[in-house]
């Protein structure tokens, strides 16, 4: 088998075999095929596209170019969770804790951030003490023992699928439906877990700017793991706003806590008790998903998996009390947003407001950034709310850095209509 036959295949939109997948997988990762090859299949693909079964074994085989994380050492069913990316995306630090509540353990490996606001990973170390890099050892024993643990990657997670990235990033390639399901899956399928939830953003904030492109996506990220022998659904959420209403990484802290303890808003409340709800009915704990996201709704409102988030930051080394304190360490600068005009809100542009954090500093504008936990971005209006000329919008807690432009950014952000909104957070399920 050659490269040049491989690309031929492809070029004439025929479908790739398994070996040629992983012929070209296995030789890019070692170095022996060069990226102008791969450049030419990219291409290739991007204008052939790709079968279930392709993307599929695109996806297994970048799974097996690096670390696969054994969890069948832990008892119980194992879950994970992944988001395709949004601003004020704190679901991770809600589910968690309610999965681990109702028994099913989570064992997430998550990144930082690049772009607007912080990661996963970012997030959690604006918690003083709290420890990301933890051995396997000691990462299987927290989740066995506490139900969750949630820490930064380590060992080689799909090398091929960096590699690849980093060359698509640089030949247009990047927005191919299968390259992106297949990339996606390949780092979800080497996390060990049983059933896999995805939360797949859609509309300016995302990736995936409308219904039918993020179904798309969806369909066959679910597809790829069902053919991988995984279970997994895929729930399609609004980005046309930030989730909840603050953006920031101490700040979006805060907010999944009071979400755990019952004083959550509804967006927050409605899409983590939606995803944990599907996973509970994958995993036969409940057979009718509607008791089942009830029984959700209700552990938020009376706090019982606050306890589970706690131990977490407790066993990671953190200090837990901050969980309760958050505000105080706040950027202490305040500066309040004004609307300039009168009607209801029908839009808040959340890749503007994303950006306005970023150049606060609650993100990395290169890989070299600094990042500064403690500066954010609270809103007081939301989509669908009225508002007067001269009310506040919004508050940005800072440092002075980047706060002309972030201002500006935001201002821009909001988009008004004379006509009363209905606001949906959550768009489609595909399972
Ligand atoms: N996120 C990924 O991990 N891969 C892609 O290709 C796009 C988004």
């Amino acid at each position: 088998m050659t490269m040049i036959e491989i690309i031929e295949t492809k070029k004439q939109g025929l479908p790739l075999t398994e070996e040629m997948i992983q012929f070209f997988v296995n030789g890019y990762t070692n170095g022996t095929i060069p990226d102008y090859q791969i450049s030419a299949l990219l291409m290739a693909i991007y204008f052939q596209g790709m079968n279930d079964e392709e993307a599929t074994f695109l996806a297994l085989a970048m799974r097996d170019s690096g670390d696969v994380l054994d969890l069948s050492d832990i008892d119980g069913i194992k879950v994970d969770k992944h988001s395709t990316g949004g601003v004020g995306d704190k679901i991770s630090f809600i589910l968690g804790p309610m999965v681990a509540h109702f028994g099913l353990k989570l064992a997430k490996m998550s990144g930082r951030g690049l772009g607007h606001t912080g990661g996963t990973i970012d997030k959690l170390e604006s918690i003083h003490g709290l420890q990301t890099e933890i051995s396997e050892e000691a990462f299987k024993k927290q989740v066995q023992k506490n139900h969750l643990a949630i820490i930064g990657q380590s060992g080689d997670i799909a090398p091929a699928d960096k590699k690849l990235y980093a060359l698509r990033d640089v030949t247009a390639t990047v927005n191919s439906m299968p390259l992106i399901a297949s990339s996606i899956m390949s780092k979800k399928l080497a996390s060990g877990a049983d059933i896999i939830v995805l939360d797949v953003k859609v509309g300016d904030g995302a990736f995936m700017k409308t219904v039918e492109e993020a179904k798309q996506l969806a369909t066959l990220m679910v597809e790829i793991g069902k053919l991988a022998n995984k279970k997994v659904i895929a729930v399609l959420t609004n980005m046309d706003e930030p989730l909840g209403y603050f953006i920031g990484n101490a700040h979006e802290i805060h907010e999944a806590v009071q979400t755990l303890l019952g004083k959550g808003p509804e967006d927050l409340n409605h899409i983590a008790s939606t995803l944990v709800a599907h996973l509970l009915v994958q995993a036969d704990l409940y057979q009718d998903f509607d008791i089942a996201y009830d029984a959700s709704r209700l552990v938020l409102q009376k706090g019982l998996a606050f306890p589970y988030l706690n131990r977490m930051i407790e066993d990671q080394h953190g200090e837990a009390e901050m969980l309760l304190t958050m505000p105080l360490y706040f950027a202490s600068n305040q500066f309040q947003l004004k609307s300039k005009k009168t009607g209801f809100i029908d839009k808040i542009e959340a890749l503007k407001v994303g950006k306005a954090a970023m150049l606060l500093g609650a993100g990395r504008e290169t890989k070299e950034s600094v990042i500064d936990h403690y500066v954010g971005i609270e809103l007081h209006k939301k989509v669908g709310d009225f508002v007067e000329e001269g009310e506040t919008l919004l508050t940005i807690y800072h440092q002075e850095k980047g706060l002309n432009d972030a201002q500006i950014l935001l201002e821009n952000a909001f988009v008004y209509t004379n006509e009363e909104k209905e606001v949906q957070s959550i768009l489609d399920t595909i399972q």
